[in-house]
């Protein structure tokens, strides 16, 4: 008889971000029954990609781009397994130095981005071939997780979708960012205050920030020798890159916007002006029109960003407190998301290792 998708998960994943695929692929090929609920509407969680109108090919990453396979030993195998190519970011060139908006800025050499790398076809074509690895049915979207409880050593896991009966799985994977955890599921009973504060304690990292993305007919900027980097103290964008495809093809420019939210939520119908005069500024006329323009506001999005990213000035990932990877709730629940690796924490390669490692706590615990 078919499992059914109600009550019969052994693992019911909270979050379809790159950790909670992760797990969820290594959990199904350890022979268990997964089911992903995602809140959005979209797999990836952070990881999201700017397509084209007609054909929806990948244009751009409008969360994260960069891989750094020397150092990052798990991301690596994981692109070897989904058969996926890595090309170094386009550094060649003089980068533009843009310092005050009196002067014109400067060109300048700067180090290279020698072992940054990009996915080809974008950072989402990892969730895709994660996602190519789950049958359809084990995966929700558009279902918002409000409500884990536990009673009589059973879990219940409710969600926002009332045509949708309880959950009531063997075990229960979080990986959220874990001050969205912490702040809008209802945990019944409530979870121990030390885990609630270490987990609003943790930043999520990236999550206040914004990006913009702007595509160009052609790379102009490359036939001036110039890479498409900008650093620069005037903004909106404090930094930019080159963000074109193989070839230079689609030719595309991003950057991080150095605005904090409140100035871009009062700014927002010039923002993109303001970072367009800023690009011809820095390349020319050239920059004026682009095919494309795109921002990505993470400070949006409440299932990545807590009201705490906002209010606090962003920080490196550190190494999260040991006592936040100790299953609750008699090894019934447990927290992954990328800031709790104990490698690269915050970074792709650290909702890798985070993903994998849970999966093996969570298949031991049902053997
Ligand atoms: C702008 C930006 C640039 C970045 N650049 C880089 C980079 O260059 N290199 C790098 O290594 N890393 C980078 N990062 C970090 C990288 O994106 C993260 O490490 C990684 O994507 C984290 O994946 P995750 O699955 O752990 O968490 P997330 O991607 O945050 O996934 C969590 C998921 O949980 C879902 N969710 C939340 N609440 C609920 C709920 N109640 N019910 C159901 N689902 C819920 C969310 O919608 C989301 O899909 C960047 C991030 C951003 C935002």
């Amino acid at each position: 008889m078919g499992v059914t998708l109600q009550d019969d998960c052994e693992v019911l994943i909270i979050g379809g971000g790159l950790t909670g695929l992760t797990a969820a692929v290594l959990l199904r090929e350890a022979g268990h029954s997964v089911i992903v609920v995602e809140a959005a509407a979209r797999l990836g969680g952070r990881v999201h990609s700017l397509r084209d109108r007609v054909s929806n090919a990948y244009l751009a990453d409008l969360g994260p781009t960069w891989i750094w396979p020397e150092a990052q030993p798990f991301a690596t195998r994981w692109m070897q397994e989904l058969d996926l190519e890595l090309t170094p970011q386009f550094d060649k060139g003089d980068s533009i130095i843009d310092l005050t908006i009196d002067a014109s800025p400067a060109r300048h050499q700067l180090p290279g981005m020698d072992g940054s790398y990009r996915v080809e076809g974008g950072t989402t074509a990892i969730v895709e071939r994660l996602a190519r690895r789950l049958p359809a049915s084990a995966i929700l979207t558009g279902v918002r997780v409000i409500g884990v409880s536990s009673e009589a050593g059973s879990i219940q896991v409710t969600t926002d979708n009332a045509t949708l009966p309880v959950f009531r799985p063997h075990r229960v994977v979080v990986t959220t960012p874990l001050r969205v955890a912490a702040s809008s599921i209802v945990w019944s009973p409530a979870l121990d205050s030390r885990i609630i504060h270490l987990m609003e304690a943790t930043p999520t990292w990236m999550a206040a920030q914004a990006k913009a993305i702007a595509v160009y007919n052609k790379p102009f900027w490359r036939v001036r020798g110039l890479s498409g980097r900008i650093a620069s103290r005037v903004g909106p964008l404090v930094e930019a890159h080159d963000h074109s495809g193989t070839l230079g093809d689609p030719a595309a420019l991003f950057g991080f916007i150095g605005w904090p939210r409140q100035v871009r939520q009062v700014n927002a119908s010039t923002l993109q002006s303001a970072i367009v005069a800023q690009l011809v500024r820095c390349f020319g006329e050239d920059a004026r029109t682009p095919d494309y323009f795109c921002i990505e506001d993470w400070a949006e999005n409440a299932f990545v960003c807590a009201p705490l990213d906002v209010a606090e000035p962003p920080q490196h990932p550190e190494l999260a407190p040991s006592l936040l990877r100790k299953p609750l709730w008699a090894d019934r629940v447990f927290l992954a998301v990328a800031e709790l690796a104990t490698v690269s924490p915050g970074l792709i390669e650290g909702a890798f290792h985070i993903g994998s490692e849970v999966a093996k706590k969570v298949s031991a615990t049902l053997r």
